[in-house]
């Protein structure tokens, strides 16, 4: 028998407030966003856990990312700083804008961009930096927002995988000057896909919707005049329906994982070879999945063995996040960004060479860590088997 003798628990993640809402939908003679009961809602749900003034909702993260970035209207060749563990999603936009990410090593311990080697990256082209609540951990938004600062460049806070994650007490996205969420289906909150770009600044704020909209700004009569090159990222009212209701569960889902992914911690102390994530003082990490990091040296086994082990024993893990880091997809290796070719780069408004990057703690992560699946179904019970396996698997491999 294994040691974890039940299934995966899964929440049931839709009911009675998404069924509401969809029910109320229906009765509308409209499913455009553009005034639409379901997106003011939605935009109202949002606040209540992100007061922002000004926000838009787009059909995913990605969409709501590439609305940031083009927010900031970059110069072809402007660069953006960006971590190598992340969504292709955090990059999408900048490329799509002419941009250059410029990837930056991350802290090993958190697994997130590290202001050292931010400021190490910083140049005169730099825009603006990019931060990724990897998993939901908050990064140190406090030090990234004084450096942003002091440079004059924008914070762009993803917070794709960090709902409900609290930074010293804060949700996270409020120390940004752009922060971006998403709604697809494997994040905590799902409507299938959606997203949410989010500003307190008085001169983006307005320009957020255009932007996510062939830049028609539906406030004017003349709108269909574009001063602007702009997308239609629009998310529409049965999206936004969901979202809202979505939104109702945030505090209970995002409580449950944190004491579920503390909890794991706890129990996991202490464990000669297994790495916990570490969550800085004063920080709410909302565990959109547990990372671990193990210390194959001193086990003396290969990362695939000791995942195979737990994974006899009934507990699900997964050898490693992302397979490498960003910079190392074929994409980025080819430069093959615009039908085999970066027009920046033949333009000679960038010398960026993916080939040539290299972050130590990135690929480091990246080959020693093991992702724990992570829901706000799992019981205590259920967690002190899979801590009970692992504590089994680990005895049992180390030399
Ligand atoms: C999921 C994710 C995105 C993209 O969101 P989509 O809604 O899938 O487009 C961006 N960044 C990060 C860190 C993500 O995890």
């Amino acid at each position: 028998m294994p040691i974890v003798d039940e299934p995966l628990p899964r929440p049931r993640r839709w009911g009675a407030p998404e069924l509401a809402r969809l029910t109320a939908m229906v009765d509308q003679d409209s499913l455009f966003y553009w005034q639409g009961p379901q997106t003011s809602a939605l935009a109202a749900e949002f606040r209540r856990h992100y007061p922002f003034p000004h926000l838009f909702a787009t059909s995913s993260g990605s969409a709501a990312l590439h609305v940031a970035i083009a927010a900031l209207r970059l110069r072809p060749g402007d660069e953006v700083i960006v971590p190598p563990i992340t969504d292709m999603g955090s990059v999408i936009g900048i490329l799509y804008q002419q941009g250059v990410p410029v990837f930056a090593d991350v802290d090993p311990a958190t697994y997130n961009l590290d202001t050292a080697a931010v400021r190490r990256v910083l140049t005169a082209r730099t825009r603006a930096i990019m931060v990724v609540h990897l998993a939901g951990n908050p990064a140190d938004t406090t030090a990234l927002a004084t450096l942003a600062r002091e440079h004059g460049v924008a914070l762009i806070e993803d917070c794709a995988q960090a709902w409900g994650a609290l930074h010293q007490g804060r949700p996270v996205g409020l120390e940004a000057d752009i922060a971006c969420y998403s709604f697809n289906d494997y994040k905590h909150l799902s409507c299938g896909d959606g997203g949410i770009v989010a500003t307190a600044r008085p001169d983006i704020g307005p320009t957020l919707a255009p932007w996510g909209d062939k830049h028609y700004d539906r406030t004017t009569p003349g709108y269909r005049d574009p001063a602007e090159l702009a997308p239609n990222y629009r998310m529409s009212e049965p999206q936004a329906a969901v979202a809202a209701a979505q939104l109702t569960r945030l505090a209970d889902i995002a409580a449950r994982r944190h004491h579920a992914g503390t909890f794991l911690t706890t129990l996991l102390a202490d464990l000669p070879g297994v790495l916990p994530p570490h969550v800085a003082p004063g920080n709410t990490h909302s565990y959109w999945f547990y990372f671990l990091r193990l210390d194959l040296a001193r086990l003396g086994c290969t990362r695939a063995a000791w995942v195979e082990a737990l994974r006899t024993e009934g507990a699900m893990a997964t050898a490693g996040y992302i397979p490498t880091p960003v910079y190392r997809y074929r994409v980025f290796q080819n430069h093959n960004f615009f039908g085999g070719a970066w027009p920046v780069r033949d333009a000679g408004l960038t010398t960026m060479d993916y080939r040539q990057v290299h972050c130590p703690h990135a690929e480091a992560i990246l080959t020693d860590g093991v992702v724990l699946p992570l829901n706000e179904a799992m019981s205590d019970a259920y967690l002190a088997k899979v801590a009970q396996a692992i504590r089994t698997v680990t005895a049992r491999l180390s030399r």
